[in-house]
């Protein structure tokens, strides 16, 4: 019996044995490398391990059986290497995976604990925009947005604050630098207030106008426990036909009682703005202790929470410049503005402003 693809052997030498059963090697792994479909998986396996015509089979006739009996032993140790190399081969191509071995060497702990990714949460400022821009929603207002860097003009002009006006003052102002050349009202700022976007808003639409404005604005104060150069209004409008100070009144005290609870009483004091005519301070009783008067509200029972006011008809002047339906004869309205930070201090128990801005987790891991 021959097979051309079987070599002679010439001898039975280490060297010369090695060279044969690595050339029967390579044919075999050159042969396995190509196996794509299950029946060519098949013929591999008749090619190799048949019964009869199989390779193996002849190796074992031709080399064994004609070995002199001192090299059968070594004979027979590579021929059993070579076999289990092809029954390997076979198997991976069957698709029986890769070993134990190769397994253990990929294997992951899955007792592990993975990697923690934080939940975010918002922001207790965030919250308390959030929610008196919810509250003044259900009441029909809109949400009205403008630049941080204002112009004088909105800024302070239009709101009725005349260049040299001591009101001015009141509003330490971060401005822009470098704008000497330009006319005072174009010149550029940060924002002090809110309310230039109450004029923006009334330029762009005709009334009625229900709008409500969450936003940042700066002041170039000096942090300390209760302020911080950056802080953030919310600032609100109200105009149409017939709007009295007791709209006003009746708006806010819904409000305040949305924002603490309904058992929160609102006063009203006379006070002063530039933009509003009359003007008053808003007063809510302590929610801390009811009102009979306590720590937090220097045991008055009472503490002043917003700004408001009838729009003052020189607003409504500016306003009519590019939208005349805002005759202060024909239409009236009003406007309050508060500090975010102070509400949310207030309802969250907060003493330091800057705790707000710190990115301390664990301060604000007690809002998640
Ligand atoms: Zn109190």
């Amino acid at each position: 019996m021959s097979n051309e693809r079987i070599p002679q052997l010439k001898d039975y030498s280490e060297a010369s044995l090695t060279r044969a059963f690595a050339a029967l090697e390579a044919e075999a792994r050159s042969a396995a490398a190509t196996l794509l479909s299950s029946e060519a998986v098949e013929n591999f396996r008749l090619a190799w391990l048949g019964r009869k015509q199989g390779l193996l089979n002849e190796v074992s006739s031709l080399w064994l059986k004609s070995a002199p009996a001192e090299a059968k032993k070594i004979l027979g140790q590579r021929f059993n290497a070579l076999k289990a190399t092809v029954e390997s081969l076979l198997d991976s191509a069957l698709g029986a995976g890769p070993s134990d071995a190769s397994l253990a060497a990929e294997a992951i702990d899955i007792t592990l604990p993975g990697t923690r990714r934080l939940t975010g949460a918002e922001h207790p400022i965030t919250r308390t925009l959030n929610e008196l821009t919810s509250i003044f929603a259900a009441l029909g207002y809109s949400v009205g947005v403008g630049p941080e860097v204002e112009t004088d003009f909105y800024n302070f002009e239009s709101m009725n604050f005349p260049p040299g006006h001591p009101a001015r003052d009141t509003q330490d102002t971060l401005v822009i630098a470098n704008q000497d050349r330009r006319p005072l009202r174009d010149r550029l700022l940060l924002r002090t207030h809110t309310s230039p976007v109450q004029m923006r808003t009334m330029e762009s639409q005709p009334p009625p106008v229900r709008i409500i404005i969450p936003g940042k604005v700066h002041r170039n104060d000096a942090a300390d426990a209760t302020h911080s150069p950056i802080f953030h209004q919310v600032e609100g409008l109200c105009v149409d036909t017939n709007i009295t100070f007791s709209d006003l009144k009746g708006t806010l005290d819904h409000a305040m009682k949305a924002l603490f609870g309904s058992a929160v009483k609102t006063r009203f004091f006379p006070s002063f703005f530039p933009f509003t005519e009359p003007s008053a301070d808003v007063q809510i009783s302590c929610p801390f202790c009811g009102g009979k008067g306590c720590r937090k509200c220097k045991h008055s029972g009472w503490i002043e929470l917003l700004g408001c006011g009838m729009v003052d008809p020189a607003v409504f002047a500016f306003a009519a410049e590019k939208q005349p339906a805002y005759d202060p004869k024909k239409i009236s309205g009003f406007a309050f503005g508060m500090g975010v930070e102070r509400i949310a201090m207030m309802k969250y128990g907060v003493s330091e402003i800057g705790k707000f801005y710190s990115g301390d987790m664990r301060f604000l891991e007690m809002f998640a």
